[in-house]
């Protein structure tokens, strides 16, 4: 049994990964650290919050003094705490770099003060930048090209450092793109599922051949965790294994499930730095025991429903997009 500390545990990935953690392990203590952002809601959490095994302290991963108070009583750290919005880092890097790189600082040196039993760090197959053919491996150089993408690299690197130069038990993992309920209408699939459902046109950048690597978030979370567990320290394991789809193809698959036509596309040019394709491989997950199962295709609508029932969750955030991108 363990008590494990998750920053960011009120955004999309973090509040699944906090029922991952309630649901399918005996962990003793949940103790969530988020800042609550405009990307970080405890309704993501829902129904957890009332769980007796979890507590929502709201608060900065840059508060070193509050960082250390909590890190004294956990074992291990889950870190998925960042600014994690490519267009919002084109727009403005300083905030990724605070977040990303320097909070990531703070809590590696609180973990290193207290002998932390586990950290693991929760980063982006993003770092390694477009690949045009082939896979990645994640010995493969970083080769980030947006500011984002630069900051978790960033961040990556000197959580490894931590366990060359301190003994800090780091584990890196990186993960494609993730779906599933409860993201942020900034992404592209909320995006496009929030307008399908207002009636208004999806958004398509450039010719629409960019291609990600589509991964259910409950697969994500269960690989986090198999890292939590079983990782090695001092090792960056890749958690990818989903759906390879093509923007046009993913906007296909959107509109066949609202049963419209591409009259309901409209084409926008590409954003600045859109990298062509991401790939890697997992062989290093998969051998810890890692299969993610849910294939895009078919798990897209229960992402759709959500959406569709829940209006009153993501039509609040998407004022905040909206108000972003005006
Ligand atoms: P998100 O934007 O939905 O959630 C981020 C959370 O971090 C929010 O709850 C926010 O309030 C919190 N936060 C931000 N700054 C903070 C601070 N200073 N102190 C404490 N909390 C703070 O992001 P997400 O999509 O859930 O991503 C989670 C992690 O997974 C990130 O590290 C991201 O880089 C990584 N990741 C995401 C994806 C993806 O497809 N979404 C893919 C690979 C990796």
């Amino acid at each position: 049994m363990s008590r494990v500390l998750v920053t960011g545990g009120a955004g999309f990935i973090g509040s699944h990964y906090v029922r991952h953690l309630l649901d399918a392990t005996d962990v003793e203590k949940v103790t969530v650290l988020d800042a609550l952002t405009y990307a970080g809601h405890a309704e993501n959490l829902g129904a957890a919050l009332l769980s007796p095994r979890v507590r929502l302290v709201v608060g900065s991963i840059l508060d070193s003094d509050l960082v250390a108070a909590l890190v004294g009583q956990h074992d291990q750290i889950v870190h998925l705490a960042a600014e994690s919005h490519v267009d919002n880092s084109l727009r403005d890097a300083g905030q990724f770099v605070t977040t990303n790189v320097v909070g990531t600082q703070v809590l590696l040196d609180a973990a290193r003060q207290h002998g932390i039993g586990r950290f693991v760090h929760v980063s982006t197959d993003e770092v390694y930048g477009p690949l045009l053919d082939g896979v990645a491996a994640e010995d493969a150089p970083l080769r980030p090209t947006v500011p984002y993408a630069a900051s978790k690299a960033a961040s990556d690197l000197l959580a490894l450092s931590y366990h060359y130069t301190h003994g800090v038990p780091v584990c890196v993992t990186r993960s494609s793109n993730n779906f599933g309920p409860h993201q942020h209408p900034e992404k592209i699939i909320p995006s496009h599922i929030t307008r399908l459902l207002r009636g208004e046109k999806v958004l398509l950048h450039g010719d629409g051949g960019h291609v990600r690597n589509w991964l259910h978030v409950d697969d994500h979370c269960a690989g986090i965790d198999i890292v939590r567990r079983n990782g090695l320290a001092g090792q960056v394991y890749n958690l990818g294994g989903g759906t390879d789809l093509t923007n046009t193809e993913l906007t296909g698959l959107l509109l066949g499930a609202f049963g419209v036509g591409w009259d309901r596309v409209a084409s926008i040019p590409d954003r600045r730095c859109n990298d062509r394709r991401y790939a890697m491989s997992i062989d290093k997950a998969t051998a810890l025991g890692y299969r993610p199962r849910r294939d895009i295709r078919i798990e897209i609508a229960a992402t759709i429903d959500w959406y569709r029932q829940r209006p009153d969750r993501w039509a609040p955030m998407l004022a905040h997009a909206l108000s972003v991108t005006a």
